[in-house]
């Protein structure tokens, strides 16, 4: 059996998931920020094309609702709209090649190709 040491974060780490002193909350729902343009406003999230020179079409999602660690963690009422396990997402390329998805979450561990013919 593995085990590992229990891990305590800064106060500010937990004063964050309470929404205290929180960026994101704080910059409300701009058009541009920081990262991007905001490319889409839903009930619960934005998302922001980024401008780094990463990779083109890389886009970041940002969760607008209740201060939590992982989805699961939302009441049922706050988790409507969000993109549960499993479910797909649309979207559509304009442009022929291939193209590399990475997760700007979980970055390159959780990445794949997308071949547009
Ligand atoms: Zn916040």
């Amino acid at each position: 059996m593995l085990t590992s040491l229990k891990v305590e974060w800064p106060e500010s780490f937990y004063e964050m998931r309470r929404g205290v002193n929180c960026f994101m909350c704080a910059e409300g729902r701009p058009e541009e920020n920081p990262i991007g343009l905001r490319i889409f406003s839903g009930e619960v999230s934005d998302a922001y094309l980024r401008r780094a020179n990463i990779q083109r079409g890389l886009t970041i999602q940002t969760w607008r609702g209740p201060h939590v660690a992982e989805p699961t963690e939302l009441d049922p009422a706050d988790a409507t709209g969000t993109n549960t396990t499993g479910k797909s997402v649309s979207r559509t390329f304009r442009k022929k090649g291939t193209f590399t998805y990475i997760c700007g979450i979980h970055g390159s561990s959780m990445k794949t190709k997308v071949k547009v013919v």
